[in-house]
């Protein structure tokens, strides 16, 4: 390997550095319309440097013609949607594949998770191409040396921005998640969740019926394969039932405990701690016990 690029518009990119430093050779970030000190941990920077207003996405043709430019090994790409557009230009305009969910990536193959990790793929890896995965946390480490390079944005210009009235959250970067499932029979309940999450200072998280069904909570704050991608170093699953849509989404996970009242649940086979209970008198139990 010689170089690869990470082509990124926020700078959590760690998946993405440590992966580069496994396939050896420099690492080089391509910086979309962002300030390019944001990104640490990498060997250079390229800032594709626009006018105020332009969003990211316009910013296509000018990124994918520095990565063509000076042309690489590998491109790995945050599985976020500024990124994923740029990813597709770039892979356009090398004439490169765009591969979606590698979970592993090596010098010549990248293992694929398809259909919500139903089946695993091998890939061969013919150069160059584009590799779209999680991004991972901003790292800590020094800030490259920096180049800029002017784009030539397409004609798209940010005319206003509202804030949205619901707070982001980056579960990716959760180190401790307490996750509920329809288990919860109204969101009032969810109370006690919410006490367990406080008590140890996890985030909250939820299967996907419960941000797109129900609506309880937020739809970035669901895990899974159509969701997000987390890997905290404990994930307590409340009254979620263990599907395999969901369990793709926190199966890097180092604890993993579960509470059910299924004693054969399919959450427990991924778990390494498992309650079998009503979640109404465990989860009340063990916020009492940690407090
Ligand atoms: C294309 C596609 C993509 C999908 N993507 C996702 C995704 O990204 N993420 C995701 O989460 N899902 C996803 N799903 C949905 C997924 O298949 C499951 O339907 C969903 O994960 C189930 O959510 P759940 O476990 O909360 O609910 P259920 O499967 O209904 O499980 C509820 C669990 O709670 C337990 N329970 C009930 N009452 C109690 C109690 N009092 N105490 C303790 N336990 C109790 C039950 O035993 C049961 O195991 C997707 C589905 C499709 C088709």
């Amino acid at each position: 390997m010689t170089n690869t690029w990470i082509v990124a518009v926020s700078p959590q990119i760690s998946a993405l550095i440590d992966t580069g430093r496994a396939l050896g050779g420099t690492v080089t970030a391509v910086v979309a319309g962002t300030d390019p000190s944001r990104f640490l941990g990498v060997d250079r920077v390229i800032a594709i440097a626009a006018p105020e207003g332009v969003p990211a996405e316009a910013l296509a043709p000018s990124v994918a013609s520095a990565v063509a430019a000076q042309a690489g090994d590998v491109v790995l790409v945050a599985n976020r949607p500024s990124e994923r557009v740029l990813a597709g230009a770039v892979a356009a305009k090398l004439g490169a594949p765009i591969l979606t969910g590698a979970k592993v990536i090596g010098k010549e193959t990248a293992e694929i998770s398809r259909y919500g990790g139903v089946t695993q793929q091998t890939i061969s890896l013919a150069q160059p191409v584009v590799l779209v995965v999680d991004g991972g946390t901003a790292p800590s480490g020094n800030a490259a040396a920096s180049e800029t390079v002017q784009a030539e944005p397409y004609a798209a210009t940010v005319t206003s921005t509202d804030a949205s009235s619901v707070a982001q959250v980056n579960l990716s970067a959760a180190k401790r998640i307490v996750a509920v499932g329809r288990g919860f029979k109204s969101e009032a309940d969810l109370q006690l969740a919410k006490d367990l999450a406080a008590a140890i200072g996890a985030d909250l998280a939820c299967s996907r019926p419960i941000a797109e069904g129900s609506g309880w909570l937020a739809r970035d704050r669901y895990i899974g394969v159509s969701g997000q991608h987390v890997a905290p170093d404990v994930y307590i699953a409340l009254g979620i039932s263990g599907q395999l849509q969901h369990t793709v989404g926190m199966t890097d996970s180092r604890v993993v405990v579960a509470v059910n009242s299924d004693e054969h649940a399919p959450i427990f086979a991924g778990s390494d701690y498992g309650i079998v209970g009503d979640i109404y008198t465990v989860v009340p139990a063990i916020t009492a016990a940690v407090k």
